[in-house]
């Protein structure tokens, strides 16, 4: 057991929170402000608990350069609103005006500093970055999940200089519930994977065998890559040519262990040279040279959904088509529903990956799902049974 942020004396203390508001932001505006929300039953806490809350985060990719469009001062304003209170933005996330900032600080206050990768050291995991974060605070709690799989100075190189390093309220919400799954997942346990690649969920897949997961549902257009595998024409379709072996090995595996592999039947299709006007729904063996396969048809959305019927764990990960480009959503949406209903229905449901996250919103069901995973990446290494950095570097419950 990791040490909490509960386990910690916080009054009059400096609090360095790293944090996940790695959120879209659109004309200086945060346009879907789920990530902030997800922190701040950690952030409530360090406040009443009379901290001094320095918050930091990463946004977007800026590679090491300061990058307008990448600022965190929009968050800063839009937290504000959330918590009631002022929150204090800082230019920078090291130097003399941060430090100022932060001995100005008084017990409950909350400060927010600039995007941690402005500086090229954050991603390097540079010990002298770590150290300039470090000598901000007193403690250090790590509350950003979905940052968990990286060693970047934030979530792993500051652990080594402060004194005590703790996972906040949704960093342990976030483990508990995954390792549950992982550890004792209740059975019958549904799987459902999707998106672009069969090359960065080979990992979960094979984990997810070794658990004996009962069934393993696989859209998007990773099937296709299954489906040549199998010799099947997938026309203009998504595949990862040199994955077909790797697609039979997961078969032979899923079969020895028992475990029931679902593929697409159907496939909403467009023809290759008139894509706007051709959309049409097919069996998957119809597929000809000109097609595209863009999201999964009627009939398996039926037969994922009967598959989901009785089941105690699903977890969900990836879309089931290229669910950014209506109507090529629909598949996902649907999919979004059939998991609301099987935990309406008492099965313990896991979501995580931003397409599948954002298709829960937007079919509306967001509060039936038992738990929404703020994690992409570090959700599949974790489901994968990799130990991640971020968490490795935090103290262990003495
Ligand atoms: P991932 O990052 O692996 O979760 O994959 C997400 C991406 O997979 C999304 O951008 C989707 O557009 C893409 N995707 C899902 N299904 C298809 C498909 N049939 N053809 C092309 N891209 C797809």
């Amino acid at each position: 057991m990791k040490l909490s942020i509960k386990d910690l004396d916080l009054k009059g203390k400096r609090v360095f929170i790293r944090v996940d508001f790695n959120v879209p932001i659109k004309n200086g505006k945060v346009e879907d402000d789920t990530r902030i929300r997800g922190a701040l039953p950690t952030i409530q806490y360090a406040i009443e608990q009379g901290g001094r809350v320095i918050l930091a985060s990463h946004l977007g990719r800026p590679k090491g350069a300061r990058v307008d469009k990448y600022s965190l001062r929009p968050v800063a304003k839009h937290l504000s609103e959330l918590l009631g209170k002022p929150v204090e933005f800082a230019d920078d996330c090291v130097g003399e005006e941060v430090k100022r900032k932060v001995d100005a600080l008084k017990n409950g206050d909350v400060l927010l500093l600039e995007n941690l990768r402005f500086h090229a050291e954050e991603e390097k995991n540079d010990d002298r970055f770590a150290k300039q974060l470090a000598s901000l605070c007193d403690v250090y709690v790590n509350d950003a999940f979905g940052a968990a799989h990286r060693a970047h100075a934030s979530t792993v190189g500051i652990t080594k200089f402060v004194e005590k390093a703790a996972a906040g309220l949704l960093m342990q919400k976030e483990l508990d519930y995954l390792s549950r799954v992982i550890t004792n997942p209740e059975h019958p346990f549904v799987a459902i994977l999707g998106g672009a690649k069969v090359s960065d969920k080979i990992a979960v897949i094979n984990a997810l065998i070794d658990r004996r997961v009962d069934k393993l549902l696989i859209g998007g257009a990773m099937a296709y890559t299954f489906f040549k595998a199998e010799g099947f024409t997938v026309g203009k379709s998504l595949v990862e040519d040199d994955k077909l072996e790797t697609a039979r090995e997961i078969k032979r595996r899923a079969e020895e262990a028992g475990v029931e592999l679902l593929l697409p039947t159907d496939h909403q299709v467009v023809d290759s040279f008139d894509p706007l006007h051709s959309r049409k729904t097919i069996p998957i063996e119809f597929t000809n040279v000109g097609l595209v396969g863009l999201d999964i048809g009627t009939e398996t959305v039926a037969r994922f959904s009967n598959a989901l019927k009785g089941a105690k764990t699903v977890i969900w990960n990836g879309p089931m088509g290229v669910f950014e480009e209506k109507p090529f959503d629909e598949g996902t949406v649907a999919i979004a529903r059939a998991v609301a209903d099987a935990a309406d229905n008492g099965a313990t449901v896991i979501v995580g990956g931003g397409d599948s996250v954002a298709a829960i919103t937007q079919a509306g069901v967001a509060d039936r799902i038992t738990h929404i995973s703020t994690g992409g990446g570090a959700t599949l290494e974790f489901l994968a049974g990799d130990e991640l950095p971020g968490v490795a570097a935090l103290n262990n419950k003495s």
